[in-house]
């Protein structure tokens, strides 16, 4: 069977924590017991379309640790190809999350082995993938080049352009789809415009805008379409963009229309802001019917 979703990206350990408060500058503050969950943009995307039934692989690199092991373990009980995911000379990609009682998260990343996923090692990976979702937090011209190659190689490709860079004009006009969420629209759009529409203008065949509670918005060359979320009760919203990432790049490579992929994004990343954790959060697709 062919590699349906290759997503090029991060695993990360989210090492979550909660405070009454931060600690400022030569303070020091005691908090809760520590929580380490596995996490990183790619591995979420992974998992999300993992348990949706797609044939998913991912490519990116954990460090010879406890953390890989835990991030390994978890993307293969979803059901990820890990033959991707080198195992470095480097600590494994590590997320350090404070969270007050506000709901507030602060986060430093330390990206540690992610820093090694490597330009020259997607282009093995890229025959017979359907297609391609990379995601930031691995080094830039990783990125770029994965976009371009796939593309070249005739595989559809979504980026999902999150933290929010500067990238090569040449990549953002080989995406099909270039998916962000609305504070990173309007980074890229600058302060004049916030009309989504202009995202076309940077390139890509298509845009989605995703607007937390609000669903989407389905950006193409026809004109704007509005995708709704369903109302739920959000607990934990984290990782739920990456849900949604994971859940548009499965339905791209089933064939779906783009208006009928962000729909069904929407619907699974509105379950998973109801349950709590990123990984653990994402539905299976018997959940959907
Ligand atoms: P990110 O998580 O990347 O910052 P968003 O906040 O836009 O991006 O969330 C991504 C998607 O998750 C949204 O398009 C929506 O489908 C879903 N989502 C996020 N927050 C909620 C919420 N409170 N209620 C329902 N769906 C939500």
């Amino acid at each position: 069977m062919q590699t349906q979703v290759l997503v090029v990206g991060s695993a990360n350990a989210d090492l979550v924590v909660a405070t009454q408060r931060r600690p400022a500058g030569g303070e020091t503050v005691l908090g809760g017991d520590t929580r380490t969950l596995p996490g990183g943009k790619g591995a979420n995307t992974a998992v999300a379309a993992a348990r949706l039934g797609a044939d998913v692989a991912l490519l990116g690199a954990v460090g010879d640790d406890g953390h890989g092991r835990l991030l390994l373990d978890s993307l293969r009980g979803a059901g990820v190809r890990t033959g991707l995911v080198r195992v470095v000379d480097r600590p494994t990609g590590v997320a350090y999350i404070t969270v007050t009682p506000d709901g507030e998260n602060a986060i430093l990343v330390s990206p540690g082995a992610n820093q090694e996923v490597e330009p020259s090692a997607v282009d093995a990976a890229l025959p017979g993938a359907g297609v391609l979702v990379a995601s930031m937090e691995i080094p830039l011209p990783t990125v770029e080049h994965a976009v371009t190659a796939a593309a070249e190689a005739g595989v559809r490709t979504v980026l999902n352009l999150s933290p929010v860079a500067k990238v090569a004009g040449a990549t953002l006009a080989a995406l099909d789809v270039l998916l962000v969420n609305e504070h990173e629209a309007a980074w890229l759009l600058g302060a004049e415009s916030a009309d989504p529409a202009g995202l076309l203008e940077l390139g890509p065949r298509s845009a989605v805008v995703t607007r937390g509670p609000r669903g989407a918005v389905v950006v193409t060359a026809e004109g704007l379409t509005e995708v709704p979320s369903p109302e739920v009760e959000a607990v934990d919203t984290t990782g739920a963009g990456d849900a949604f990432a994971g859940a548009l790049a499965t339905g791209i490579a089933r064939g779906a229309a783009l208006a009928d992929a962000v729909r069904t994004a929407v619907r699974v990343a509105a379950i998973s802001v109801t349950r709590h954790g990123a990984q653990p959060s994402y539905p299976a697709a018997s959940e959907l019917e």
